[in-house]
């Protein structure tokens, strides 16, 4: 299927919203060099619309792990549940940081399907979000607990 275009200034508009930043791990752009990806939250595979509702920021380790999955499976119950939609649903409602920061913990099916399937604490990620901690680039200020 071809894929839709995206206009810079749609791009543009979709990296504001998402806070120029992984809509689902929360990296910021700013820290790792190449552009994040446009990401179909439901994927044109699926039905899913090249509109600014259903597009967000995703990292490219998040976006090629999510690739055209809308569920997963919670691996605290063995239950399938949706993926985080990060234009319908709250980030704080579903992920929350443990270890300073280094660790992103599920706290619905949701979350704890997303960071699994994702794989948002592949050994790799953690030690760079440590290292990036050591330098007060991470955890995102917004977050902190208040
Ligand atoms: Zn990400």
């Amino acid at each position: 299927m071809p894929r839709d275009r995206i206009s810079p200034t749609q791009r543009q508009r979709i990296a504001t919203a998402a806070h120029n930043r992984c809509a689902y791990c929360h990296t910021p752009e700013r820290i790792i060099g190449p552009f994040l990806e446009i990401d179909h939250i439901i994927p044109q595979s699926a039905g899913g619309a090249t509109n600014d509702h259903n597009l967000t920021l995703a990292c490219p380790l998040c976006n090629s792990h999510k690739s055209d999955r809308t569920h997963a499976i919670d691996p605290a119950t063995g239950e399938t549940a949706p993926l985080f939609h990060p234009n319908e649903q709250r980030w704080h409602e579903h992920f929350a940081w443990s270890e300073a920061g280094a660790v992103l913990i599920g706290k619905t099916p949701t979350g704890r399907a997303t960071v699994a399937a994702l794989d948002m604490n592949h050994p790799d990620v953690v030690a760079t979000r440590r290292l990036w901690i050591t330098v007060g680039w991470h955890p995102p200020a917004e977050d902190q607990p208040a």
